[in-house]
């Protein structure tokens, strides 16, 4: 029963259940003058800054976030960029410095590196990795700020040696007027930051604002891909203007199982839930074999909601998207990990690593009591940036990869061309296209 009323959950919790709270209807009444689903809203208005760039995005601005600017005021000024960093406190910058270490160091240890194969029957193969040119970094700012969110989407970019990165945030406290968002772009050498969120932005990256700029001018020039994360809006426009450039994946909120048994403290389980709750809304799920521990973590539950300044906000998160179940044994859990596919998987139990090797889906597993979800969210080396709503079967966390593309490199001399001859042209004939099998044989005459 419980399994059925979570994959019920993971739909409307996806993009793709289009849950807008009765505020965001309001809003969009307000500004369309008509109910449009989030899909019409996000199609109008990316479609509206295709067409007419720069206007329609300070417009967009103005209606959603209450900020009307000039497009001379879109782009944050280098010299305010400078001040933010100046005023900002020392440890925070420390932090930012020791964080940004800690995940250039996991991400350049796993980038891929060029590959050579030379073939028995003669030919050498490569594949050489090129990083992108440009890309553009949604940084929400619609509910809370985060800076967290800069590092783990630029961090790997850098790793794989970007050169150009633009960042967009919407035009409020949280986003780009949140003077540690802009202290941490300067601190990353981030130069490009936009006062602009929403679909909005992701137009404005996917097509340009400027439609006709002169060489290496114009007010915000397209990128190549468009990484990070974003409310329900965000991640449909990414869907949207994806095939014109490309984008990392269709986030959802956020979500997490915690596998725990009787070593584990029901204090520490249901403060785990409760921080992935807080993302209001943030689907978070115990499951266990060791069922007295429901019980106590419910009771847990109460007495910490009650003691947080978020707790309201996660206690209608849990009521809505959250659930404690009991399983039979170990294996039961393993299996039921895999259906959910989770975003974040914490497995808080004793031998771990034995549970582990039973699981194939998840987006980031945090192994044993000590390795609660903050620590993949802020301190450690892979992206906080990973596959929701069950994506985690075939897609995964976002990674310096996810910043390179691949040529394929071929070369055959003579002899091996004349080795490999006979396979090419009876395949060529095969299909019919003699012209292919002439290419061949006209250098063997
Ligand atoms: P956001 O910046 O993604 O969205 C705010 C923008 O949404 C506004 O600028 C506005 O343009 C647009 N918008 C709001 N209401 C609209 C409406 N009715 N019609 C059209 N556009 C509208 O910020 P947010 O709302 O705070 O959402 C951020 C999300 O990202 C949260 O769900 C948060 O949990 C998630 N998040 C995820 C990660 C991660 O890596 N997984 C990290 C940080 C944040």
């Amino acid at each position: 029963e419980s399994l059925s009323a979570l994959q019920e959950l993971r739909h409307k919790l996806a993009p793709d259940g289009n849950v807008v709270s009765d505020a965001g209807r309001r809003k969009t009444i307000e500004v369309f003058g008509e109910p449009l689903t989030p899909t019409q809203v996000v199609e109008r208005i990316c479609d509206d800054v295709r067409d007419r760039g720069v206007e329609a995005a300070l417009e967009y601005g103005e209606k959603l976030d209450g900020a009307r600017l000039a497009a001379d005021e879109l782009r944050v000024p280098a010299e305010e960029l400078a001040a933010a960093h100046a005023a900002a406190e020392p440890e925070f910058l420390e932090t930012v410095r020791r964080l940004r270490a800690n995940i250039l160091r996991f991400q350049s240890a796993i980038l891929h590196t060029d590959v050579s194969v030379d073939l028995p029957g003669g030919g050498s193969l490569r594949q050489r990795y090129l990083p992108l040119e440009r890309v553009g970094l949604c940084v929400p700012g619609g509910a809370a700020a985060y800076p967290s969110t800069v590092l783990m989407t630029a961090v790997p970019a850098q790793a794989a040696g970007v050169k150009e990165l633009a960042v967009v945030a919407p035009p409020t406290k949280f986003g780009s007027y949140n003077t540690d968002l802009l202290a941490t772009c300067h601190e990353l050498g981030i130069d490009e930051v936009y006062r602009v969120g929403g679909a909005q932005a992701v137009a404005a990256m996917a097509y340009g604002l400027d439609p006709s700029p002169p060489q290496g001018e114009g007010i915000l020039r397209k990128v190549d891909k468009i990484v990070g994360p974003g409310n329900l809006f965000v991640a449909l426009a990414k869907r949207h203007v994806y095939g014109t450039v490309d984008i990392d994946s269709i986030a959802g909120p956020s979500e997490v199982i915690v596998i725990a048994d009787q070593s584990t403290p029901a204090r520490y389980a249901a403060a785990d839930l409760i921080a992935q709750a807080e993302h209001a809304p943030g689907s978070a799920v115990l499951v266990t074999w060791h069922e007295p521990l429901i019980e106590a973590v419910a009771e847990e539950l109460e007495k910490q909601l009650a003691e947080l300044s978020r707790g309201e906000l996660a206690k209608q998160s849990l009521e809505a998207f959250g659930a404690l179940i009991t399983v039979g044994d170990r294996a039961q859990a393993a299996r039921l990990c895999d259906e959910l596919a989770t975003e974040h998987l914490h497995l808080a139990c004793e031998q771990p690593q034995q549970l582990l090797d039973q699981i194939r889906c998840a987006g980031a597993v945090f192994m044993g009591p000590h390795s609660p979800v903050p620590v993949g969210d802020y301190a450690a080396g892979p992206s906080h940036v990973l596959p929701t709503g069950a994506t985690a079967r075939f897609a995964s966390g976002l990674s310096s990869n996810d910043f390179l593309r691949s040529n394929s490199v071929i070369e055959f001399t003579a002899k091996d061309l004349k080795a490999n001859a006979e396979d090419i042209v009876r395949i060529a004939e095969k299909e019919s296209l003699t012209a292919h099998a002439a290419a061949v044989s006209v250098r063997l005459e």
